[in-house]
């Protein structure tokens, strides 16, 4: 039977992080240090996990990370209040605010004072806006969600060409399911988006040279659902007792596909690293103005 070759996540992230590593030093050399504010409101364990790794990865880098760390119960006006210091601040290039917040905040809501500008995350309204509005790659927003970009690069990294194949993308939530697909449809694939109400998943799923898969259940796509050849690119992130598991049955749909991300060491690592970029693109477009 053919196996599929492993897309090495670790690897395409790190290659892009020696890239970026160089572009942060000559942005230090002409007396712009790239700064990456990381609000992180409560004490949610994962959520400080995921900070801390960020800020990790920036110090790697050379970016300098900034913690902003307001109390769980902090009002809505007051948050909003430190962010916009934050985007009035010349050393703050990037500016991330931690998912989930606490319930008594509305996220759409805090997300719309972080500026455009500095809107690293890709989810301010004008910057998905732009997204939307897009019919190419290169008429694409500065910043584009971060895990939506790092499955696009992977695909990349396979050296398959998008344009004009088929796509399809299991989940359509903000944050991964719809950019990722706006993204294929601005490399010109002809994209199908399926989510829970989706009849026949895998009569569709049938017909995908590239599947993404962006779900939250563990090994959903199985390798009948999966057309021979295809590249896979498995988001899901689901923590069982036999540890981390993505929503593709990793092992049979390697029999049958041509590329696909494992879990953990596929997508995972890509995420950070386009925050990184974001940061750093920011920093060069402040140099630049
Ligand atoms: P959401 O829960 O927001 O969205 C899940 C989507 O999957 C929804 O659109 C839902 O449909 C759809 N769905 C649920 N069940 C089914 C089903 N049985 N068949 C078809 N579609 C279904 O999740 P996210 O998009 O935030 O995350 C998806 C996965 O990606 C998670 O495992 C998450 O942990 C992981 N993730 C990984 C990241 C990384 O860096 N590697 C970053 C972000 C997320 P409907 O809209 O109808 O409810």
């Amino acid at each position: 039977m053919p196996q599929a070759q492993i897309i090495d996540g670790k690897a395409v992230a790190a290659a892009l992080r020696e890239q970026l590593k160089g572009e942060v030093d000559d942005l230090i050399a002409h007396g712009v240090t790239p700064g990456l504010a990381t609000v992180l409101v409560g004490e949610d364990p994962a959520s400080q996990v995921y900070v801390r790794m960020k800020e990790k990865a920036c110090d790697k880098l050379g970016i300098a990370s900034h913690g902003i760390r307001p109390a769980d119960d902090i009002e809505e006006p007051e948050l909003i209040a430190q962010i916009e210091a934050l985007n009035a601040d010349p050393a703050i290039h990037g500016i991330l605010v931690q998912l989930p917040l606490p319930k008594h905040l509305n996220t759409q809501r805090v997300l719309r004072h972080v500026s455009p500008e500095k809107d690293v995350d890709g989810f301010h309204p004008l910057n998905l806006g732009r997204l939307l509005s897009a019919k190419s790659w290169d008429e694409l927003p500065r910043f584009i969600p971060c895990t939506p970009a790092g499955a696009i690069r992977l695909i990349d990294s396979t050296g398959v060409e998008i344009e004009g194949k088929e796509a399809v993308v299991v989940g359509r939530s903000l944050i991964v399911g719809k950019p990722v697909a706006l993204l294929l449809l601005a490399r010109h694939a002809t994209v199908t988006l399926c989510h829970s109400r989706t009849s026949d998943l895998a009569e569709i799923t049938r017909r995908a040279d590239i599947l993404v898969a962006a779900v939250g259940v563990p090994r959903l796509v199985t390798a009948e659902m999966v057309k021979p050849g295809a590249v896979v690119i498995d988001v899901g992130v689901n923590r069982l007792d036999d540890g981390l598991v993505g929503d593709v049955d990793f092992d049979a749909v390697c029999e049958v596909a041509s590329h696909i991300t494992p879990v953990p060491g596929g997508v995972g690592p890509m995420t950070i690293t386009m925050l990184l970029a974001n940061t750093v693109r920011s920093a060069q477009a402040q140099l630049a103005r």
